[in-house]
């Protein structure tokens, strides 16, 4: 059972739902929203009744779901979450794509990289500085020095950063330097630790899908941050590992659909590191877009055959340009805009 209490909820009112599942030997799990304050009950739930806290002051809806997952199901709240971004909105009727390099590499490479982007039409951008490699001799990213030159670049256009966090060491400085929206990688989709300090934080989380990951088990990550109270969650598809060897991953389009059914919540896809190569990026990302996703993280490059991290993948300035134009028209066809 959930029960869910409204934005102007007091401390006397949960206090007051708390008590009450108490009172049946059940135990609290409150989760503080922005827009809501879910409060989970935890045990034998076949003692409750959506009537026992519907009549109680600040108390919305209650419910019983039967699924894993409930501050992320759909059922908890049948509308779309609309995301606010730096006042960008994600999960609504604009599409957004957030583009950018795969990593942060030098001060001018990210100023070029965000007048690219900001050039292209897109609001958000991409970079890592952190960066999980399959090598430990591969370059390993910037770090804190590439966080800064992000921010740099990015905010001379008003564009709202995405990034990478690894370690929950750095988390304190991600949130110092203002970090907009935070990436949990494919390989943390299940760095259980990792998702409870992002939600104790409200900022954004792009949660990519673990390239191994079932729905389900996607949703349940999900879930680890919500029930902390971060109830901005973006869930990214990325590409599943497969017996197929012809591309890095393969997109997983049904997803899509599957997930806007079984969540409320945003949901995006990255045509990168599903496909590998730079010339399957553009009929993914238009698959992508067909299919309901509300927005891309793409990588792109100044000079792609220079990038220092997935060069064969990276779109060059002009094939983004050229991709928003398409992803316009396949969004104005669906009712949606770009
Ligand atoms: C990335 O977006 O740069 C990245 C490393 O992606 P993934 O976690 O999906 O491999
Ligand atoms: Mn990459």
């Amino acid at each position: 059972m959930i029960i869910v209490m409204g934005k102007e909820v007091t401390e006397a009112e949960i206090g007051a739902v708390v008590r009450k599942l108490e009172a049946a030997g059940l135990q609290a799990n409150i989760s503080r929203g922005i827009e809501r304050t879910v409060i989970g009950a935890i045990g034998d739930e076949r003692k409750l009744d959506p009537e026992m806290f519907t009549p109680l002051p600040g108390v919305e809806s209650a419910m019983h779901i039967a699924k894993q997952y409930k501050i992320v199901s759909r059922e908890s709240h049948p509308s779309d979450t609309v995301i606010d971004i730096g006042g960008i909105p994600l999960g609504g009727k604009a599409v957004q794509i957030i583009a950018g390099p795969c990593s942060v590499e030098t001060q001018e490479q990210m100023d070029l990289s965000a007048q690219y982007v900001s050039d292209a039409g897109c609001r958000l951008m991409r970079g890592g500085a952190f960066k999980p490699r399959t090598s430990p001799y591969a370059f390993q990213g910037k770090g804190v020095e590439g966080l800064d030159m992000f921010d740099r670049a990015a905010r001379k256009h008003n564009l709202p950063i995405v990034t990478e966090l690894m370690d929950v060491r750095m988390l304190d400085t991600f949130l110092e330097r203002g970090v907009d929206v935070i990436q949990i990688g494919t390989r943390n989709m299940q760095n259980f630790d990792l998702l409870k300090e992002v939600g104790k934080i409200d900022t954004p989380v792009i949660l990519k899908r673990g390239m191994s990951a079932t729905i389900s088990e996607w949703l349940m990550s999900a879930e680890y941050i919500a029930a902390g109270g971060n109830h901005n969650i973006i869930f990214c598809e990325r590409g599943i590992r497969t017996f197929e060897t012809a591309y890095r991953n393969v997109l997983d389009v049904t997803a899509i659909p599957v997930l806007k059914k079984e969540t409320h919540l945003p949901v995006i896809v990255d045509p990168s590191h599903a496909g590998g190569k730079a010339w399957m990026v553009p009929a993914l990302s238009r698959a992508a877009i067909a299919a309901g996703a509300d927005g891309l993280l793409v990588e792109m490059h100044p000079n792609p055959c220079e990038a220092w991290c997935d060069a064969d993948q990276a779109l060059n300035p002009q094939e983004l340009k050229n991709l928003m134009g398409v992803l316009k028209q396949i969004a104005q066809a669906l009712g949606r805009d770009l």
